[in-house]
């Protein structure tokens, strides 16, 4: 009786999987085991693999799930809910309404393949203060990073055929000055970008280069590297902390002493403490920030040593020669 019913079920399966399940491939089709494989996009994909226990169908059918590019956790949640879906169908033939929810899952969620991503994400990026939300169908994730009174208001989109094309990042508000917000999100598109896309100078002893998952480590420089740092970020100069408490109070023109500058290693300074840093001695090997020792490009100060080194003999001359004139004065 039992083997009966497994053959019929199995007939109708190879009849039915083509439209019922558009995309997926049957690999095997036997009493003993069925397979059947999803593939939505390069790593969207698994296979299914099905047995029928000896009771079948009065016991649910054992469901496996195999991916090389799924992450395990996500995996072995997804194997619980189909038991789940198999054991409200005992009596029934369970094979092909599996089959369908499983292949409805995968079509309809883009996180497959970032779920570990976004867990981080989650636990280890967001407090209490902040907020997330996701939209599972379309792939996006909007949160609002709360640090001190600033704010930053992000959207991420994974892309059908992630990790292959890079998450999209928008900024949706924020109250960080302008010339930090513009530069926290073009380096981020940059970081995404270069997961995906090969280093234009490859070096021979390199592996061939292959995609990397971009959304982990976006949300981890923005949120981190960007706005949770810099409301707390002292002036590498006077060490006084380079935003104030009240983000109106942000200095905006660019000519002040107490316009905020953030360098090519990242660090702050403000105006006048830099200009006046760039334009002492010593100038060999370039001026090197006092926070972690990297040269400092800007590229307002952006001078050689030796015009450097001219400029400050020159202003000291003139600063003797003033004086001097001062002294007789006197
Ligand atoms: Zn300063
Ligand atoms: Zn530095």
């Amino acid at each position: 009786m039992a083997n009966s019913f497994i053959q019929k079920e199995l007939e109708e399966l190879k009849k039915k999987y083509g439209t019922d399940l558009p995309g997926s491939e049957l690999i095997s089709c036997h009493p003993v085991s069925v397979r059947i494989r999803f593939v939505k996009t390069q790593h969207r994909q698994f296979d299914v693999c099905v047995q029928f226990s000896e009771k079948y169908p009065t016991t649910p059918i054992i469901i496996e799930l195999k991916s090389k590019t799924i992450p395990e956790k996500l995996l072995a949640g997804l194997t619980n809910l189909s038991d789940e879906e198999a054991k409200k169908l005992l009596g029934k033939q369970q094979v092909l309404p599996v089959m369908k929810f499983l292949w409805q899952f995968l079509n309809d969620n883009p996180f497959t393949v970032c779920s570990e991503e976004l867990s981080y994400i989650k636990k280890s990026l967001i407090t209490d203060k902040d907020e997330i939300k996701t939209k599972q169908k379309s792939g996006v994730i909007t949160m609002t990073i709360n640090q001190d009174n600033y704010y930053f208001q992000l959207k991420f989109t994974v892309p059908e055929d992630y990790p292959c094309t890079q998450v999209s990042i928008e900024e949706r508000g924020n109250n960080f000055p302008k010339h930090f917000s513009t530069v926290f999100i073009s380096q981020a598109v940059e970081l995404a970008r270069r997961q995906i896309q090969p280093p234009l100078k490859k070096k021979p002893k390199d592996p061939p280069f292959e995609p990397k998952p971009s959304l982990k480590l976006v949300a981890e420089f923005l949120v981190k590297d960007c706005v949770r740092r810099y409301p707390k970020e002292p002036c590498q100069i006077c060490k006084e902390n380079g935003f104030p408490p009240d983000p109106k109070s942000v200095v905006t023109d660019e000519s002040s002493d107490r316009f905020l500058e953030r360098v090519y290693c990242a660090h702050l300074y403000h105006r006048g403490c830099l200009d006046t840093y760039m334009k002492t001695p010593p100038f060999t090997g370039g001026k090197l920030c006092p926070g972690c020792k990297q040269r400092i490009y800007h590229g307002e100060w952006n001078i050689t040593p030796k015009l450097a080194e001219d400029r400050w003999a020159h202003k000291e001359a003139k600063r003797r020669e003033l004086d001097e004139v001062v002294d007789f004065l006197e």
